[in-house]
Protein backbone atom coordinates (compact mmCIF):
# COMPACT_ATOMS: atom_id res chain seq x y z
CA UNK A 1 0.00 0.00 0.00
CA UNK A 2 1.34 3.36 -0.43
CA UNK A 3 -0.82 5.45 0.74
CA UNK A 4 0.78 8.44 2.98
CA UNK A 5 -1.60 9.13 5.80
CA UNK A 6 0.59 11.95 7.75
CA UNK A 7 0.15 13.85 4.47
CA UNK A 8 -3.22 13.90 5.21
CA UNK A 9 -2.34 16.32 7.98
CA UNK A 10 -1.79 18.75 5.65
CA UNK A 11 -5.32 19.40 4.98
CA UNK A 12 -6.53 22.74 5.63
CA UNK A 13 -10.28 21.30 6.80
CA UNK A 14 -10.52 24.62 8.74
CA UNK A 15 -10.13 27.32 5.43
CA UNK A 16 -12.70 25.12 3.38
CA UNK A 17 -15.42 27.17 2.63
CA UNK A 18 -19.30 27.38 2.98
CA UNK A 19 -19.20 27.48 -0.95
CA UNK A 20 -16.99 24.24 -1.34
CA UNK A 21 -19.43 22.21 0.85
CA UNK A 22 -22.56 23.47 -1.12
CA UNK A 23 -20.62 22.61 -4.44
CA UNK A 24 -19.87 18.77 -3.32
CA UNK A 25 -23.24 18.41 -1.96
CA UNK A 26 -24.54 19.36 -5.67
CA UNK A 27 -22.83 16.51 -7.09
CA UNK A 28 -23.11 12.81 -7.56
CA UNK A 29 -21.43 10.48 -4.67
CA UNK A 30 -18.14 9.24 -5.83
CA UNK A 31 -15.00 9.17 -3.84
CA UNK A 32 -12.15 11.66 -4.27
CA UNK A 33 -10.37 12.99 -0.82
CA UNK A 34 -11.16 16.85 -1.60
CA UNK A 35 -14.80 15.72 -1.55
CA UNK A 36 -14.35 13.66 1.86
CA UNK A 37 -12.43 16.62 3.26
CA UNK A 38 -15.26 19.44 2.26
CA UNK A 39 -17.79 16.71 3.96
CA UNK A 40 -15.75 16.33 7.23
CA UNK A 41 -14.64 19.73 7.59
CA UNK A 42 -16.05 22.29 10.02
CA UNK A 43 -17.79 24.04 7.38
CA UNK A 44 -19.86 21.58 6.59
CA UNK A 45 -21.39 21.27 9.99
CA UNK A 46 -24.14 24.04 8.84
CA UNK A 47 -24.95 21.85 6.42
CA UNK A 48 -25.98 18.63 8.17
CA UNK A 49 -29.38 18.26 7.82
CA UNK A 50 -28.77 18.07 3.89
CA UNK A 51 -26.27 15.51 4.53
CA UNK A 52 -28.67 13.78 6.43
CA UNK A 53 -31.10 13.70 3.38
CA UNK A 54 -28.94 12.66 0.77
CA UNK A 55 -27.54 10.33 2.96
CA UNK A 56 -30.65 8.64 3.57
CA UNK A 57 -31.87 9.04 -0.09
CA UNK A 58 -28.49 6.99 -1.26
CA UNK A 59 -28.78 4.69 1.44
CA UNK A 60 -32.29 3.61 0.99
CA UNK A 61 -31.54 3.67 -3.34
CA UNK A 62 -28.59 1.08 -2.71
CA UNK A 63 -29.81 -1.33 0.41
CA UNK A 64 -33.60 -1.02 0.31
CA UNK A 65 -35.65 -0.36 3.92
CA UNK A 66 -33.38 -2.80 5.23
CA UNK A 67 -31.27 -3.24 8.75
CA UNK A 68 -29.02 -6.24 8.66
CA UNK A 69 -28.57 -7.78 12.11
CA UNK A 70 -25.82 -9.84 13.33
CA UNK A 71 -24.04 -10.03 16.70
CA UNK A 72 -20.34 -10.93 17.87
CA UNK A 73 -19.74 -13.59 19.81
CA UNK A 74 -15.91 -13.26 22.15
CA UNK A 75 -14.14 -16.46 22.23
CA UNK A 76 -11.23 -15.28 24.11
CA UNK A 77 -10.07 -12.29 26.37
CA UNK A 78 -6.25 -13.76 27.12
CA UNK A 79 -3.97 -10.75 25.74
CA UNK A 80 -0.45 -9.99 24.98
CA UNK A 81 -0.97 -6.53 24.00
CA UNK A 82 -1.38 -3.49 26.40
CA UNK A 83 -3.61 -1.64 24.87
CA UNK A 84 -4.26 1.74 27.22
CA UNK A 85 -8.06 2.14 26.51
CA UNK A 86 -8.82 -1.68 26.62
CA UNK A 87 -10.32 -3.84 29.71
CA UNK A 88 -8.45 -6.94 28.20
CA UNK A 89 -4.78 -5.28 28.03
CA UNK A 90 -2.45 -7.77 29.71
CA UNK A 91 -2.07 -5.00 32.84
CA UNK A 92 -5.35 -5.86 33.92
CA UNK A 93 -6.79 -8.24 36.38
CA UNK A 94 -9.32 -9.53 34.60
CA UNK A 95 -9.88 -12.74 35.23
CA UNK A 96 -9.15 -14.82 31.78
CA UNK A 97 -11.16 -17.27 29.91
CA UNK A 98 -11.09 -18.89 26.80
CA UNK A 99 -13.91 -20.96 25.41
CA UNK A 100 -13.23 -24.50 24.09
CA UNK A 101 -14.89 -24.52 20.67
CA UNK A 102 -17.67 -26.97 22.36
CA UNK A 103 -18.51 -23.72 24.42
CA UNK A 104 -18.31 -21.32 22.32
CA UNK A 105 -20.72 -23.21 20.58
CA UNK A 106 -23.64 -23.49 23.11
CA UNK A 107 -23.13 -19.85 22.74
CA UNK A 108 -23.39 -19.94 18.99
CA UNK A 109 -26.89 -21.86 19.38
CA UNK A 110 -28.00 -19.13 21.39
CA UNK A 111 -27.20 -16.86 19.00
CA UNK A 112 -28.95 -19.06 16.11
CA UNK A 113 -31.84 -19.65 18.40
CA UNK A 114 -32.90 -15.91 18.09
CA UNK A 115 -32.59 -16.09 14.50
CA UNK A 116 -28.94 -14.39 13.70
CA UNK A 117 -27.68 -15.59 10.68
CA UNK A 118 -24.16 -13.64 10.89
CA UNK A 119 -21.51 -13.88 13.33
CA UNK A 120 -18.62 -11.85 14.42
CA UNK A 121 -15.68 -13.95 16.50
CA UNK A 122 -13.85 -11.82 18.59
CA UNK A 123 -10.70 -12.25 20.40
CA UNK A 124 -7.95 -10.36 21.87
CA UNK A 125 -4.41 -11.31 20.71
CA UNK A 126 -2.33 -14.60 21.93
CA UNK A 127 -1.61 -17.35 19.91
CA UNK A 128 -1.58 -19.78 22.71
CA UNK A 129 -5.34 -19.90 23.13
CA UNK A 130 -7.07 -18.39 19.58
CA UNK A 131 -4.65 -19.55 16.04
CA UNK A 132 -5.85 -20.27 13.01
CA UNK A 133 -6.92 -23.38 13.63
CA UNK A 134 -9.06 -22.89 16.41
CA UNK A 135 -10.63 -20.69 14.07
CA UNK A 136 -11.26 -22.59 10.97
CA UNK A 137 -11.96 -25.68 13.71
CA UNK A 138 -15.16 -23.13 15.00
CA UNK A 139 -15.48 -22.05 11.32
CA UNK A 140 -16.05 -25.27 9.70
CA UNK A 141 -18.94 -26.11 13.05
CA UNK A 142 -20.57 -22.54 12.34
CA UNK A 143 -21.41 -23.04 8.94
CA UNK A 144 -23.68 -24.78 8.49
CA UNK A 145 -25.73 -22.58 10.81
CA UNK A 146 -24.96 -19.22 10.01
CA UNK A 147 -25.10 -17.43 7.10
CA UNK A 148 -21.72 -15.48 7.00
CA UNK A 149 -19.03 -15.86 9.63
CA UNK A 150 -16.49 -13.01 10.03
CA UNK A 151 -13.63 -12.34 12.92
CA UNK A 152 -12.51 -9.16 14.99
CA UNK A 153 -8.96 -10.98 15.59
CA UNK A 154 -5.40 -9.68 15.41
CA UNK A 155 -3.76 -9.36 12.06
CA UNK A 156 -3.19 -13.06 10.30
CA UNK A 157 -0.72 -14.15 7.96
CA UNK A 158 -1.86 -14.90 4.34
CA UNK A 159 -1.79 -18.82 4.97
CA UNK A 160 -3.78 -18.02 7.92
CA UNK A 161 -6.02 -16.30 5.90
CA UNK A 162 -6.49 -18.82 3.63
CA UNK A 163 -7.12 -21.40 6.26
CA UNK A 164 -10.33 -19.41 7.68
CA UNK A 165 -11.36 -18.89 4.21
CA UNK A 166 -11.49 -22.29 3.63
CA UNK A 167 -13.37 -23.15 6.49
CA UNK A 168 -16.16 -20.61 5.97
CA UNK A 169 -15.19 -17.30 7.20
CA UNK A 170 -16.01 -14.68 4.55
CA UNK A 171 -15.22 -11.40 6.58
CA UNK A 172 -12.75 -9.85 8.84
CA UNK A 173 -13.16 -6.24 10.83
CA UNK A 174 -9.77 -4.72 12.36
CA UNK A 175 -9.36 -1.46 13.04
CA UNK A 176 -6.20 0.43 12.85
CA UNK A 177 -7.38 2.16 16.02
CA UNK A 178 -5.78 5.77 14.66
CA UNK A 179 -4.22 6.38 11.38
CA UNK A 180 -1.91 8.87 12.97
CA UNK A 181 1.61 6.69 13.48
CA UNK A 182 2.80 9.12 16.43
CA UNK A 183 -0.03 8.63 18.91
CA UNK A 184 -0.67 5.06 17.63
CA UNK A 185 2.81 4.53 18.96
CA UNK A 186 2.49 5.62 22.35
CA UNK A 187 -0.99 3.79 22.95
CA UNK A 188 0.19 0.40 21.86
CA UNK A 189 2.64 -1.81 23.05
CA UNK A 190 3.01 -5.79 21.97
CA UNK A 191 3.07 -7.43 18.96
CA UNK A 192 -0.14 -4.96 17.71
CA UNK A 193 2.42 -1.82 18.27
CA UNK A 194 4.10 -2.51 14.59
CA UNK A 195 1.43 0.25 12.73
CA UNK A 196 2.80 -0.88 9.31
CA UNK A 197 2.05 -4.63 9.54
CA UNK A 198 -1.38 -3.52 10.89
CA UNK A 199 -2.21 -1.39 7.82
CA UNK A 200 -1.39 -4.93 5.84
CA UNK A 201 -4.31 -7.05 7.45
CA UNK A 202 -7.19 -6.08 5.16
CA UNK A 203 -5.33 -6.53 2.19
CA UNK A 204 -3.78 -9.53 3.40
CA UNK A 205 -7.55 -11.27 3.85
CA UNK A 206 -8.67 -9.86 0.69
CA UNK A 207 -5.82 -11.58 -1.38
CA UNK A 208 -6.66 -14.73 1.13
CA UNK A 209 -10.34 -13.99 -0.45
CA UNK A 210 -12.18 -12.81 2.16
CA UNK A 211 -15.13 -11.56 0.85
CA UNK A 212 -15.55 -8.30 3.03
CA UNK A 213 -13.12 -6.14 4.89
CA UNK A 214 -14.26 -3.64 7.63
CA UNK A 215 -12.12 -0.57 8.59
CA UNK A 216 -12.47 1.54 11.76
CA UNK A 217 -10.76 4.01 13.58
CA UNK A 218 -11.34 4.14 17.99
CA UNK A 219 -12.54 7.21 17.99
CA UNK A 220 -11.62 9.25 21.28
CA UNK A 221 -7.76 8.70 20.29
CA UNK A 222 -7.53 11.50 17.66
CA UNK A 223 -9.06 13.90 15.80
CA UNK A 224 -12.25 12.47 13.91
CA UNK A 225 -11.70 14.74 10.93
CA UNK A 226 -8.22 12.98 10.57
CA UNK A 227 -9.40 9.88 10.62
CA UNK A 228 -12.09 9.80 7.80
CA UNK A 229 -10.06 11.35 5.81
CA UNK A 230 -7.80 8.33 6.31
CA UNK A 231 -10.61 5.57 6.51
CA UNK A 232 -11.53 6.74 2.86
CA UNK A 233 -7.94 6.95 1.51
CA UNK A 234 -7.45 3.25 2.88
CA UNK A 235 -11.21 2.58 1.62
CA UNK A 236 -10.94 3.76 -1.60
CA UNK A 237 -7.26 2.13 -2.36
CA UNK A 238 -8.72 -1.51 -0.60
CA UNK A 239 -11.76 -1.13 -3.39
CA UNK A 240 -9.46 -0.03 -6.41
CA UNK A 241 -7.25 -2.91 -5.59
CA UNK A 242 -9.48 -5.18 -4.58
CA UNK A 243 -12.66 -4.75 -6.60
CA UNK A 244 -14.35 -8.18 -5.59
CA UNK A 245 -14.34 -7.05 -1.76
CA UNK A 246 -16.51 -5.69 -0.29
CA UNK A 247 -14.98 -2.55 1.88
CA UNK A 248 -17.08 -1.74 5.02
CA UNK A 249 -17.10 1.03 7.73
CA UNK A 250 -17.95 0.55 11.74
CA UNK A 251 -17.85 3.84 13.92
CA UNK A 252 -16.46 2.66 17.33
CA UNK A 253 -16.70 5.38 19.91
CA UNK A 254 -14.56 4.57 22.97
CA UNK A 255 -16.39 3.11 25.82
CA UNK A 256 -15.28 3.12 29.55
CA UNK A 257 -13.76 -0.57 30.70
CA UNK A 258 -12.75 -1.33 34.16
CA UNK A 259 -9.28 -0.80 35.25
CA UNK A 260 -8.97 1.52 32.30
CA UNK A 261 -8.23 5.34 33.67
CA UNK A 262 -7.63 6.52 29.98
CA UNK A 263 -8.18 10.50 29.37
CA UNK A 264 -9.95 10.52 26.16
CA UNK A 265 -7.65 13.28 24.07
CA UNK A 266 -10.69 13.95 21.83
CA UNK A 267 -14.63 13.85 22.42
CA UNK A 268 -16.51 12.75 19.38
CA UNK A 269 -19.80 14.26 20.26
CA UNK A 270 -23.08 12.78 18.63
CA UNK A 271 -22.92 15.54 15.87
CA UNK A 272 -19.41 14.52 14.93
CA UNK A 273 -20.55 11.15 14.51
CA UNK A 274 -23.00 11.62 12.51
CA UNK A 275 -20.86 13.55 9.85
CA UNK A 276 -18.47 11.49 9.35
CA UNK A 277 -21.40 8.63 8.68
CA UNK A 278 -22.98 10.88 6.37
CA UNK A 279 -19.64 11.92 4.58
CA UNK A 280 -18.53 8.63 4.03
CA UNK A 281 -21.91 7.41 2.84
CA UNK A 282 -21.87 10.80 0.45
CA UNK A 283 -18.08 8.98 -0.87
CA UNK A 284 -19.32 5.61 -0.98
CA UNK A 285 -22.44 4.78 -1.89
CA UNK A 286 -22.09 0.94 -2.04
CA UNK A 287 -20.63 -0.10 1.90
CA UNK A 288 -21.83 -1.58 4.31
CA UNK A 289 -21.99 0.90 7.72
CA UNK A 290 -22.18 -0.83 11.04
CA UNK A 291 -22.99 0.44 14.46
CA UNK A 292 -22.58 -1.91 17.26
CA UNK A 293 -24.03 -1.45 21.11
CA UNK A 294 -21.47 0.36 21.93
CA UNK A 295 -24.17 3.13 20.94
CA UNK A 296 -27.00 4.52 22.95
CA UNK A 297 -30.57 3.03 21.55
CA UNK A 298 -32.10 6.14 21.15
CA UNK A 299 -29.34 7.15 19.35
CA UNK A 300 -29.08 4.23 16.78
CA UNK A 301 -33.04 3.87 16.34
CA UNK A 302 -32.49 8.11 15.41
CA UNK A 303 -29.67 6.73 12.82
CA UNK A 304 -31.79 3.97 11.07
CA UNK A 305 -32.37 4.89 7.17
CA UNK A 306 -29.57 7.48 7.59
CA UNK A 307 -26.67 5.58 6.34
CA UNK A 308 -26.02 2.96 8.58
CA UNK A 309 -26.87 -0.59 7.07
CA UNK A 310 -26.00 -2.69 10.00
CA UNK A 311 -26.79 -3.18 13.93
CA UNK A 312 -25.46 -5.57 16.42
CA UNK A 313 -28.04 -6.56 18.77
CA UNK A 314 -28.15 -8.20 22.79
CA UNK A 315 -24.91 -8.48 22.71
CA UNK A 316 -22.19 -9.31 25.34
CA UNK A 317 -18.82 -8.59 25.40
CA UNK A 318 -17.45 -11.22 27.22
CA UNK A 319 -16.71 -14.72 26.45
CA UNK A 320 -19.47 -16.87 27.12
CA UNK A 321 -22.05 -14.26 27.65
CA UNK A 322 -24.81 -15.67 25.75
CA UNK A 323 -24.56 -18.80 28.25
CA UNK A 324 -24.31 -17.06 31.24
CA UNK A 325 -21.02 -16.25 31.93
CA UNK A 326 -19.40 -13.25 34.52
CA UNK A 327 -16.56 -13.12 32.86
CA UNK A 328 -15.64 -9.57 32.41
CA UNK A 329 -16.68 -7.62 29.63
CA UNK A 330 -14.39 -5.68 27.24
CA UNK A 331 -16.33 -3.03 27.78
CA UNK A 332 -19.61 -1.75 28.57
CA UNK A 333 -22.26 -2.00 25.62
CA UNK A 334 -24.69 1.35 26.10
CA UNK A 335 -28.11 -0.43 24.29
CA UNK A 336 -29.21 -3.03 26.15
CA UNK A 337 -32.29 -4.34 24.35
CA UNK A 338 -32.35 -7.81 23.34
CA UNK A 339 -32.61 -9.04 19.92
CA UNK A 340 -36.06 -9.13 19.27
CA UNK A 341 -36.53 -5.41 21.13
CA UNK A 342 -33.60 -4.07 19.00
CA UNK A 343 -35.91 -5.65 15.52
CA UNK A 344 -38.86 -4.09 16.53
CA UNK A 345 -37.71 -0.98 16.70
CA UNK A 346 -36.09 -0.92 13.26
CA UNK A 347 -39.78 -2.27 12.13
CA UNK A 348 -41.21 0.88 13.88
CA UNK A 349 -39.33 3.02 12.05
CA UNK A 350 -40.58 1.40 8.85
CA UNK A 351 -37.29 -0.83 8.17
CA UNK A 352 -37.08 -4.43 7.81
CA UNK A 353 -34.61 -6.23 10.47
CA UNK A 354 -32.94 -8.96 8.10
CA UNK A 355 -30.98 -11.84 10.32
CA UNK A 356 -29.51 -13.61 6.90
CA UNK A 357 -28.44 -11.57 3.55
CA UNK A 358 -25.93 -13.15 2.11
CA UNK A 359 -25.11 -17.39 1.41
CA UNK A 360 -22.42 -18.97 0.76
CA UNK A 361 -23.85 -20.38 -2.08
CA UNK A 362 -24.05 -17.05 -4.14
CA UNK A 363 -20.04 -17.11 -4.08
CA UNK A 364 -19.94 -20.52 -5.66
S1 LIG B 1 -7.75 -3.81 22.05
FE1 LIG B 1 -7.51 -5.95 21.43
S2 LIG B 1 -5.29 -6.17 21.23
FE2 LIG B 1 -5.59 -4.35 22.47
S3 LIG B 1 -5.52 -5.05 24.60
FE3 LIG B 1 -7.67 -5.08 23.93
S4 LIG B 1 -8.06 -7.16 23.24
FE4 LIG B 1 -5.83 -6.86 23.30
Amino acid sequence: MNIDFEQLKNIDLAAISAEQVKRQLAMPAAFSIERLAALISPAATAFIEDMARLSSELTIRRFGRTINLYAPLYVSNYCVNACVYCGYNCKTHVQRTRLTVEEAMADADILAGQGFRHILLVAGEDKKYIDADYLSRLGEKLRGKFASISIEVYQLELDEYEKLAAAGVDGMTLYQETYDRDIYAKLHCGPKADYDRRLLAHETAAKAGFRRVGLGSLLGLTDFRFETLALGAHAAWLMKNFWRTQVSFSFPRLRPAAEVDFNFAQDVSDTDLVQMIFALRLCFADSVMYLSTRERGAFRDNLIGLGITSMSAGSKTNPGGYTGSNALEQFNISDPRTPDEVARAIEAKGFEPVWKDFDAAFAK
